[in-house]
């Protein structure tokens, strides 16, 4: 199989695995929404976007950041073309599938601390067992103070993790369904066992000992949780994978992977013709609703903004904006897998190291809930993606039937703009790590950048 890797010479070779660096550092702090926002707005800011704040006028060439509740994040590049003429958008998510830490989570069993959890997005829960997992989040105080807790990720950081059932003892358990072998709600973390050192007629004290822990080395209390938001990630950075480094295994691809190839791309873009555009949004993996998902107002919003230091400012105006736009709607695809290569067709299968994987309609049971692209959108695509010499396939995310997958494409797409998903084929979506080709992400990056200068 020809793959991107043979037309790299080494010159390319280098920027290649040099990009892959950046992202893996990228990864590496930004395992949540929160945490992604804070990056990305980090390295915007280097590249001279600033907060878009009691802005009067804008020209071409200016760079704004919309920063919504620190959890989705929208930068433009203001172009040349007027803003109802349409803007070139890149879109991907910064949520990834998690455990999330419940509102009332603490209680003592046997002398055991436990953390009790609710998973957040489709997981396969017996994976996130027996493996080292980080706390990160923030907890409000009632004085609007925020804590912001990251406990993990360092070396000599303590971890927490949710137990398996020894193989000796698990004959029942081996005998259940993949779905049922671990249940959602015996999903909770060890995370203490000393006892405070009290009368010895008094109970909980290792629950007493782990509050006070949480007292003295974090500043909060038990009740502070119930206005926290605290997600458990697996620990540890992303790595190279392969005895070439030819990929990156890492958390949360999904679709952080997208997220900081779109990024880049605008990052790098200046005075385009028509507005950039690049939404990190929250919420995909529980159904992109909520004031920090796709389907909310915020990105129609900037626009008004936007559209509204022209001084004319009407919802006409907006109208237009939206019908004329385009989009990426980047998120991760099914990337074929010699260990199941009974799920795809593999004609229309995204393999490794071809580049990046568009996919005209996801949707599952005949399309259901696609957004499928019009062909004639495609055609344009091609041509600007030729001209550029980026390379791509077109793929679906497996076989007929045999499930699928939704993304953000169709939230805006319903704005009546075009939009196709485009993104970065990877192995095991949804596990604690996922894997990804380090060409792939390249050229990703490559056909981003291309999309928001020669789109129109
Ligand atoms: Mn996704
Ligand atoms: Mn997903």
């Amino acid at each position: 199989m020809k793959t991107v890797w043979e037309k790299y010479d080494s010159k390319t070779m280098k920027k290649v695995m040099a990009f892959s660096e950046g992202y893996k550092d990228f990864l590496d702090h930004a395992k949540t929404e929160r945490e992604a926002v804070n990056k990305s707005i980090e390295l915007a800011e280097k590249a001279g976007f600033r907060e878009f704040k009691d802005v009067k006028k804008v020209k071409a060439g200016d760079r704004f950041y919309f920063n919504n509740r620190g959890k989705s994040l929208a930068l433009f590049v203001i172009g040349k073309k007027e803003i109802e003429q349409g803007v070139n958008i890149l879109g991907a998510h910064i949520d990834s599938p998690r455990i999330d830490v419940k509102l009332n989570p603490l209680y003592e069993d046997n002398g055991l601390l436990m953390i009790d959890t609710h998973y957040y997005g489709g997981i396969k829960k017996y994976q996130w067992t027996a493996r080292p997992l980080s706390i990160h989040g923030v907890v409000c105080k009632k004085d609007g103070s925020v804590i912001e807790v990251n406990i993990g990720e360092k070396e000599d950081d303590p971890i927490i993790e949710i137990s398996d059932l020894l193989i000796h003892l698990a004959k029942d358990q081996m005998a259940k369904n993949g779905a049922t072998v671990v249940e959602g709600e015996d999903l909770n973390a060890l995370a203490g066992s000393i006892p405070a050192k009290e009368k010895d007629d008094e109970k909980d004290l290792v629950k007493k000992n782990f509050l006070d822990i949480l007292k003295k080395e974090y500043g909060f209390e038990e009740a502070d949780l119930i206005s926290a938001e605290l997600e458990l990630v697996p620990s540890g950075k992303a790595r190279d994978l392969g005895l070439d480094r030819s990929m990156v295994m890492g958390y949360g691809h999904d679709d952080r992977i997208c997220a900081y190839t779109s990024l880049a791309a605008i990052l790098e873009t200046e005075k385009p013709e028509r507005t950039s555009v690049c939404i990190l949004t929250d919420k995909e993996e529980i159904g992109s609703i909520g004031a920090t998902g796709a389907q909310s107002s915020f990105f129609e919003n900037c626009l008004a903004e936007l559209i509204a230091t022209k001084g004319d400012y009407n919802d006409l105006r907006l109208r237009h904006a939206l019908e004329n736009s385009r989009m990426l709607s980047s998120d991760v695809s099914a990337a074929f897998d010699p260990n199941y290569p009974q799920v795809n067709d593999p004609k229309n299968a995204a393999y490794f190291g071809k580049g990046i994987s568009f996919n005209k309609y996801t949707g599952s049971r005949g399309k259901s809930g696609s957004n499928d692209a019009t062909a004639e959108y495609i055609a344009k695509i091609r041509r600007i993606l030729d001209d550029n010499d980026v390379s791509y396939q077109f793929t679906e995310l497996g076989r007929v039937d045999q499930g699928g997958g939704g993304t953000i494409a169709y939230v805006l797409a319903n704005k009546n703009m075009d939009v196709v998903d485009a993104g970065i084929a990877v192995q095991n979506m949804h596990a604690p790590y996922e894997t990804a080709s380090k060409a792939d992400i390249y050229e990703a990056y490559k056909a981003y950048k291309v999309f928001l200068k020669e789109m129109d």
